[in-house]
């Protein structure tokens, strides 16, 4: 394996390291390449998990048989920076810029590229698309990271959708916590508790992206009222073993965050080197359920190409003949359960 090393080019500015595009580098002139002095300080040694969640890696240019867009996202976008898939719920890309750009990102086709994609036509555009199908009671912030932007920013689209009475919960997706924890300020926290219901997914990979700094931002969300969730996607090198995934989840649990989901890596151009197999995926929620506390087992998700939406899978513990189901418990051990029913006149 062969990865690049940057140090000329990395300018430290507010906590955030930037590494300009540089025409010498072939991956970093084609995927953006961006990481934070904290996330840095989080590896321990090169190609280690928070090693290879973030260093460019030549394997990204080698990758052209997958496709920038599998979800098809841009099919389903009746207005710009609004995905329309669900008939209950949109999301919203209201930022293109992240603190640390992943390796493995499924919108690898748009972070750090062009301009800020949300502006004051496109945001009113989007209300008003929401205004006019009540159908929608769920907006879900994305992107890139909604918390890169600024507070005033951030505080304005959650006032607009505030004024549409149908939709009923506001959710953000966001690795601040996990990639630039001190952007979780006081000033934030008391800035988004007044849009509740307010969710937050965040986004933790791997047991040593659980520190004090991430714990404390976690914790200062959670002290706002706000619900956390995690999503991981499950990497190959990274988290793609049970032990790492026993600890991130249970981990997880301490800090106040309930694993939503485990993603099983979307086809994207550019990451086919992070991918496991399928078998993998059941597997390890195969070593998670039973032997871990049921709140550290998150669903295991295919989001399937083409728009189709998120499936999830569990491993095959059920095999039934007639009434009469054979049940395959944690341990292993195969018992029968009676199918009983009161009879309906
Ligand atoms: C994942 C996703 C959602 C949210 O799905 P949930 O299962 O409700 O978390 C909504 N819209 C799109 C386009 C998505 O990809
Ligand atoms: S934080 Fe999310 S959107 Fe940003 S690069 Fe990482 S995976 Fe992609």
């Amino acid at each position: 394996m062969q990865y690049i090393t940057y140090n000329s080019t990395s300018i430290y500015n507010n906590g955030i390291i930037y590494i300009s595009k540089d025409s010498r580098d072939p991956v970093s002139a084609r995927y953006p390449v961006r990481l934070t002095g904290y996330y840095a300080a989080l590896i321990k040694q090169q190609g280690d998990a928070i090693w290879k969640q973030c260093m460019p890696d030549l394997l990204e240019l080698e990758d052209n048989s997958q496709c920038p867009d599998p979800l098809d996202e841009k099919g389903l976008s009746p207005v710009p920076c609004l995905i329309h898939r669900y008939p209950d719920r949109v999301v919203l890309l209201v930022s293109n810029r992240c603190a640390v750009y992943c390796r493995f990102c499924m919108r690898k086709r748009l972070v750090g590229c062009g301009d800020a994609p949300m502006g004051e036509d496109e945001l009113r555009k989007a209300l008003d698309y929401i205004t006019a199908h009540p159908s929608i009671h769920d907006v879900i912030l994305s992107g890139g990271d909604p918390l890169l932007l600024d507070d005033a920013s951030l505080s304005k689209i959650l006032a607009g959708l505030r004024t549409i009475p149908h939709v009923a919960i506001i959710r953000i997706g966001t690795r601040v916590p996990v990639t630039l924890p001190e952007r979780i300020t006081p000033e934030l926290c008391s800035m988004l508790r007044n849009f509740h219901p307010l969710y937050i997914n965040t986004h933790f990979n791997h047991p040593d992206e659980i520190t004090g700094e991430s714990g404390t931002a976690c914790a200062m969300l959670a002290d706002a009222g706000i619900p956390l969730g995690n999503q991981t996607v499950l990497l190959r090198g990274v988290n793609d073993s049970v032990e790492t995934m026993r600890a991130l989840m249970t981990g997880l649990l301490a800090i106040r965050v309930r694993p939503y989901y485990l993603h099983q890596m979307d086809l994207v151009q550019g990451t086919a080197h992070f991918r496991t197999s399928v078998r993998t995926g059941l597997e390890i929620i195969r070593g998670l359920r039973g032997h871990v506390s049921g709140m550290a087992v998150p669903h295991y998700v295919i989001d399937l190409p083409g728009g189709k939406g998120k499936v999830a899978i569990l491993p095959d513990n059920v095999e039934m003949q007639g009434d009469t189901l054979l049940l395959r418990t944690y341990t292993g051990e195969l018992v029968t359960y009676q199918d009983i029913t009161t009879p309906q006149e």
